[in-house]
């Protein structure tokens, strides 16, 4: 049951739900309105601004000899 952070547009109060189906009403604990705003402020998304991986570099595949280890050469691999 995910728990979404909220926010009661007519008295700016913050407050977190638990939602069990996206039709679920809202309400807000405070004045008990339901003219809320979802917030996306996502604790475990990754911060903005970072890939989530690096591009691997494999020399050794693009020269067309070696393992493609760091240090391997072509001809010289010392796997083979
Ligand atoms: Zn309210």
């Amino acid at each position: 049951m995910p728990l979404y952070e909220y926010r009661c547009e007519p008295c700016d109060h913050p407050f977190e739900a638990l939602v069990r189906n996206g039709s679920d009403v809202v309400r807000c604990p405070k004045c008990d309105g339901v003219e809320v705003a979802k917030q996306f402020s996502v604790p475990a998304a990754p911060p903005s601004g970072t890939l989530g991986y690096a591009p691997v570099s494999a020399p050794g595949l693009s020269m067309g000899g070696g393992c493609a280890r760091p240090g391997c050469g072509p001809g010289g691999c010392a796997m083979n």
